[in-house]
């Protein structure tokens, strides 16, 4: 990980890699704040919004993830040209959903999706930029969550390593007295999900889907033993009955954010 001392305003940059972009639209909605924090660096480049390019950064936000060999070779060159690389977002940091590709072979995924113009994609299995180059600083969630992004900054700034949150989403769902989702018969990924999102989606009715990933030794072992027939909540037993869920339903749920651990044994 490198740390850094600036001495002078550093140069910053923003990338995207294969994504929809979510998470810098999310950055440009902290408005005043985003301005106070762009007063202490200099944009140098930043698709989104401005022409400008360069080719030395101090500081390079890299979103998305590796999805084609030219990708590879591109955040590769990123790294070269910067001191410190930041993951933005969930697919920067965990493959997200871009990794539900690897369900699948590469090449009957390819056909299925451009037809006969598949010969025109160098796809390669889908992963995160944090696995392919090494990665100073992350800001997870799907969208980036702002309060990270914004603690990230300030780290990065001030020449301070950040490590990310490592107590699952239950803790800021407890500290906030929300209800349980459980307890509605619905099934939440909180217990084994990194928080600090605050548990925004419970905050507003919904379940965690686990957009920031899993926690460090996450235990899915127990959230799949809980979702197993004879160990379901009451509520939960009806409401599988009553939406006609499958077992293989409930379990790709735990997949949306969570790669699969061999995408070369894709199915076809
Ligand atoms: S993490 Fe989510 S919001 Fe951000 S780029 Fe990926 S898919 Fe979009
Ligand atoms: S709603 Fe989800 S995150 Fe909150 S306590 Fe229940 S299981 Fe944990
Ligand atoms: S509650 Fe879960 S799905 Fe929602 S923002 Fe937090 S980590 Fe992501």
């Amino acid at each position: 990980m490198v740390i850094k001392n600036f001495s002078s305003k550093p140069r910053a940059a923003f990338f995207d890699f294969a994504c929809c972009e979510g998470c810098q639209l999310t950055v440009l909605q902290l408005d005043d704040r985003l301005l106070e924090l762009m007063a202490h660096v200099e944009i140098i480049e930043w698709r989104q919004v401005m022409s400008g390019r360069g080719d030395k950064y101090d500081i390079a936000f890299c979103e998305g993830g590796v999805v084609r060999n030219e990708d590879v070779d591109r955040i590769r060159s990123i790294r070269d040209r910067t001191d410190i690389l930041a993951a933005l977002g969930s697919c920067a940091s965990i493959a997200c959903h871009n990794s539900l590709r690897n369900e699948w072979n590469v090449e009957y995924a390819i056909k299925h999706v451009y037809g006969e113009n598949a010969g025109d994609f160098d796809l390669i299995p889908v992963r995160p930029i944090s696995e392919v180059v090494e990665v100073d600083y992350q800001a997870t969630g799907c969208p980036v969550s702002l309060k990270e992004f914004v603690t990230v900054f300030e780290h990065i700034l001030t020449g301070k390593i950040y490590r990310p949150p490592n107590d699952p989403v239950c803790r800021e769902c407890k500290q906030n007295d929300y209800v349980c989702v459980y307890e509605k018969g619905r099934i939440c990924l909180g217990p084994v999900t990194r928080c600090g999102c605050g548990a925004a989606c419970v905050a507003h009715g919904d379940a965690c889907h686990g957009c920031r990933g899993l926690v460090d030794d996450a235990n899915t072992d127990a959230v799949f033993k809980a979702l197993e027939p004879k160990s379901r909540h009451t509520i939960m037993e009806q409401m599988v009955r009553k939406n006609r869920l499958t077992e293989t339903d409930l379990m790709k749920k735990l997949s949306i954010y969570d790669p699969p651990k061999k995408p070369e044994n894709g199915k076809e």
